[in-house]
């Protein structure tokens, strides 16, 4: 498989067409970013390692019967993926409260959520990713409510995938970010990543982040946490 143009660009990943029309091949990039682009930096090893633990788990996903975009990692850094149309939302899964809604709802981060809570924003940087819901989703026409009946069964059945695998690995699974696209023929995948950059993990024991808010929150050990994810998970 050989890329061919470039044909996107974003903060983490390069996204190129290939010989084959079906096939777009993802370049996951050192770059990081954080506070809608306002912070920049690089991590050391974070493409690879982003490559590498998201083709893990998209390929544990698909044993368990969660279709993805995942088709063959092609090396340390690029993947083949199956071409999709990106359905414009971040589907946010919650498990425990952090971040933005421990912020929005004042309560402290490492508050239990009763129950797991899906948050959805509309994907537009300039806009800063405004949450929505389902009405504005519908009214809007950026999904149906079908398609949204399924990526909200998707996601809770990912959660409940990725929080039990991780739980062997002494990981945490506070919450995550998902992207979902279609094919031609209008089947919803999971595309995009699930990799330290998108999911907040924490150290059973001790609640360590191992995650980019050692980034975004200037906690030192960035390099690190992405190794240790990845030899949590991966052995290496
Ligand atoms: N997230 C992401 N991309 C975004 C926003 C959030 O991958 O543009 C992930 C983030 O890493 C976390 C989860 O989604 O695992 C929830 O993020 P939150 O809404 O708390 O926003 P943050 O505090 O990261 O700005």
């Amino acid at each position: 498989m050989q890329k061919t143009n470039l044909l996107y660009e974003g903060k983490a990943k390069k996204v190129y067409q290939s010989d084959n029309p079906d096939i777009y091949i993802v370049s996951y990039k050192d770059d990081a970013t954080a506070f809608n682009g306002l912070k920049k930096g690089t991590i050391m090893g974070k493409g690879e390692i982003n490559n590498r633990v998201t083709n893990f788990l998209m390929q544990l996903l698909e044993k368990n019967a969660i279709p993805t975009h995942f088709v063959k990692e092609l090396n340390a850094r690029e993947t083949a993926v199956k071409r999709v149309k990106i359905i414009p939302l971040e589907v946010i899964v919650r498990n425990i409260a952090a971040g933005s809604l421990a912020k929005r709802v004042g309560v402290p981060e490492g508050t239990k959520l009763f129950s797991t809570v899906l948050e959805y924003c509309y994907k537009n940087d300039e806009l800063g990713d405004p949450m929505v819901n389902e009405y504005h989703i519908a009214a809007l026409k950026w999904a149906t409510k079908e398609e949204m009946k399924l990526i909200a069964q998707y996601s809770l059945k990912i959660n409940d995938i990725l929080t039990d695998y991780l739980s062997k690995s002494n990981i945490t699974l506070i919450d995550f970010k998902l992207e979902f696209g279609k094919l031609d023929d209008g089947t919803v995948i999971l595309a995009d990543e699930i990799s330290p950059d998108t999911c907040r993990f924490w150290d059973s024991t001790t609640n360590e982040k191992l995650d980019k808010d050692r980034f975004r929150r200037d906690l030192g050990g960035v390099e690190d946490a992405y190794h240790e994810i990845l030899k949590r998970l991966l052995g290496q």
